[in-house]
């Protein structure tokens, strides 16, 4: 029998624990009693985004220990007493394969109320939480995770695989969110700043908006290849010239690359940056540039619950047109979370776990 099949009936659970560093430890727990507005679920496959080995690298700050993880795909074991509504407005039915969204919610604040779920005044992260809080069972890298109240929840389309939907949550939604931030892009030049997960899923997502030219900068050869496999129209390194851009999305996080794409934009242009999640250096704004250009300066981080949606709309629409699987590697098990999460980076942007 399929050891995930026989873990629907388990009232217990492992978890790969961080204590720090690159201390992560197998532990064996009790599965919690689900309150209300809860789903219990069996992680099918996790995959490992780069802010996890930021975490644990120390250049983004997280509660010792915890459960990390917030990339994955998983089946509903169980919802709370009154049941929980998918984000199709359908009720969740124990069995569906499902994936979620990082930013659980209170629904009622101010930034709730005008749309900003994301940047909830009382916000939590899936794979951010406390081991010794209200909410242990908060990380992907375990064989089971809880889904607060205020989750998005969404079920998987029968042919988006579970390598292609686990990067959903997290790197495909955010992407759809730039994409959406940048505005219609039918006939439309786009530059993308960085060729990582995010950089080449945002290439197959603006080919997939019509966009007429999809130009990529990074300095890493392979990654440019990559990004031309994804769609691209052309890849250049981070020393050529570019310009003539009516959108750029910059998603390297570098402050050079930032200026680079705000020098590119043609009039009436748009950057979108989403890459710059930690400190970097401040960037010069030239005011008339903007003035005389037209130019929009915008920014995106995490995403609503429409985007995920619209990222599995994307997978399963190209699935059979873009390489996906290229972005993940074969999985392994939950034992080789803390080589993946500490080690040196993988031949592709995402390592896959089957917990
Ligand atoms: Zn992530
Ligand atoms: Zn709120």
């Amino acid at each position: 029998m399929d050891p995930r099949t026989a873990d629907l009936t388990t009232d217990r659970t492992t978890v790969a624990l961080w204590e720090g560093g690159d201390a992560v430890r197998l532990v064996e727990v009790p599965l919690p009693d689900l309150g209300p507005g809860e789903v219990l679920v069996r992680v099918r496959l996790t995959t490992v985004c780069g802010s996890d080995r930021h975490t644990v690298s120390g250049r983004r700050p997280a509660p010792v220990p915890s459960v990390l993880g917030h990339e994955a795909v998983g089946d509903v074991v169980a919802v709370g007493p009154g049941g929980v509504d998918a984000e199709d407005g359908g009720p969740l039915r124990t069995g569906d394969r499902v994936v979620w969204g990082v930013t659980v919610s209170c629904g009622t604040c101010d930034r709730c109320a005008a749309g900003r779920t994301a940047k909830c005044r009382a916000v939590r992260k899936v794979g951010h939480e406390a081991f010794a809080s209200a909410w242990p069972l908060s990380g992907t890298y375990a064989r089971h995770l809880v889904l607060p109240a205020g989750s998005t929840v969404a079920r998987v389309p029968a042919a988006v695989p579970d390598d292609l939907a686990s990067p959903a949550g997290c790197a495909t939604a955010t992407v759809m969110a730039t994409i959406e931030a940048a505005g219609p892009l039918a006939g439309r030049r786009v530059l993308v700043s960085g060729a990582g997960m995010l950089g080449i899923t945002a290439v197959a997502a603006a080919r997939a908006a019509g966009a007429a030219q999809v130009l990529v900068t990074d300095p890493d050869a392979a990654r440019r290849d990559l990004a031309l496999r994804f769609g691209a129209t052309s890849a250049l390194g981070v020393d050529e010239p570019v310009g003539g851009g009516d959108v750029a999305i910059e998603l390297s996080g570098s402050s050079p690359a930032v200026a680079r794409c705000l020098d590119a934009l043609d009039v009436g242009g748009r950057l979108v940056l989403a890459g710059s999640v930690t400190p970097s250096p401040a960037v010069p704004l030239d005011p008339e540039r903007v003035v005389r250009r037209w130019l929009t300066v915008t920014g995106v981080h995490n995403y609503e619950p429409r985007h995920l949606r619209a990222a599995l709309d994307l997978l399963e629409r190209t699935r059979e047109t873009v390489p996906w699987s290229d972005l993940v590697t074969p999985a392994v098990g939950l034992d080789q979370v803390g080589r993946l999460l500490s080690g040196p980076a993988g031949p592709a942007p995402r390592a896959a776990v089957v917990p």
